[in-house]
């Protein structure tokens, strides 16, 4: 069984986030980690292939740092990564990160791809339904519980009202929930181990993907314009200069909130 990954590298969670007002995007070269729930799709394709054997590859398309969540996740136990990494990719909205990514999914070819179920910094929750739709395969989303038989995978899927039981023929595409399992950390052996795993670099001209079918020309959304939330008018700052938690606590009882 051969099981594809797609993971992000994203912002690290402990960042303040700041978007460049020049080009709106997300300001991305601070400290950055492996998104989330992404770590819960390795673990699943991890799972997989320790009962039924194959190969585990990671799929990522993202900056050339990027590489450094790829090793986390090949010290985890996947077998090699490949990285879509090009300037041309540099501002790809939807489109163009589910061209670039499903260009590189379908030279994998595997019988199953894996993906979280959302960012934590673009939060949409929707790439693998683009993805699934340009490679023609079956998805299965919120996928909370998996089971992976000869020639079908069925998910146990989260909804408002419970679960739905949903199979699909292989090959097929499904976005894992953080519900499913708890991820592993990697042994001091895996991370050592992660230095030597292939990990091939590629540009979009690899996969066929001309420059102007990613990045900033083929971006179909413009983001007009950002802001913070608007602030609370009724917000107190309390500094600690020692005394915070009594000041927040005389605040607590002249409000009668406790
Ligand atoms: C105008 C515009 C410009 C943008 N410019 C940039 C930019 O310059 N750089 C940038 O990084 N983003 C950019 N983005 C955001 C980018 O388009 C989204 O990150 C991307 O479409 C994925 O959406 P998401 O983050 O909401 O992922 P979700 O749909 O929430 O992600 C679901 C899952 O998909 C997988 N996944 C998501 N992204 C990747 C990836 N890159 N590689 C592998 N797997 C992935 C993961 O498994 C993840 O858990 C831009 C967006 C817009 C609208």
């Amino acid at each position: 069984m051969k099981i594809a990954v797609c993971v992000k590298h994203v912002p690290d969670a402990t960042v303040h986030k700041r978007i460049d007002p020049a080009t709106k995007r997300l300001e991305r070269s601070g400290e950055a980690a492996l998104n989330p729930t992404d770590l819960n799709a390795v673990e699943e394709a991890l799972r997989v292939k320790e009962a039924q054997g194959g190969e585990v590859v990671l799929v990522s398309l993202g900056p050339e740092k990027a590489a450094d969540s790829l090793r986390k996740a090949l010290a985890m136990g996947a077998d090699r990564a490949v990285l879509v990494t090009d300037e041309a990719a540099a501002g790809s909205d939807l489109l163009g990160t589910s061209r670039a990514l499903a260009a590189a999914l379908e030279r994998e070819s595997a019988d199953l791809v894996l993906f979280g179920q959302a960012s934590s910094d673009g939060d949409g929750a929707v790439l693998w339904a683009a993805v699934a739709d340009r490679l023609r395969r079956p998805l299965v989303s919120q996928v909370a519980a998996l089971t992976v038989d000869a020639g079908s995978v069925t998910g146990k899927r989260q909804t408002e009202h419970g679960y739905d039981v949903i199979s699909a023929p292989l090959p097929a595409v499904i976005a894992v929930s953080d519900a499913i399992n708890e991820p592993r950390y990697p042994s001091l052996k895996g991370i050592m181990g992660a230095k030597t795993k292939p990990q091939e670099s590629l540009a979009l001209a690899d996969l066929g993907v001309a420059p102007d079918d990613a990045g900033d020309a083929a971006a179909r959304t413009t983001v007009l314009d950002l802001g913070p939330p608007p602030s609370r008018g009724d917000q107190i700052k309390i500094e600690d200069d020692g005394n915070a938690a009594q000041k927040i606590l005389d605040l607590v009882l002249e409000r009668r909130l406790l």
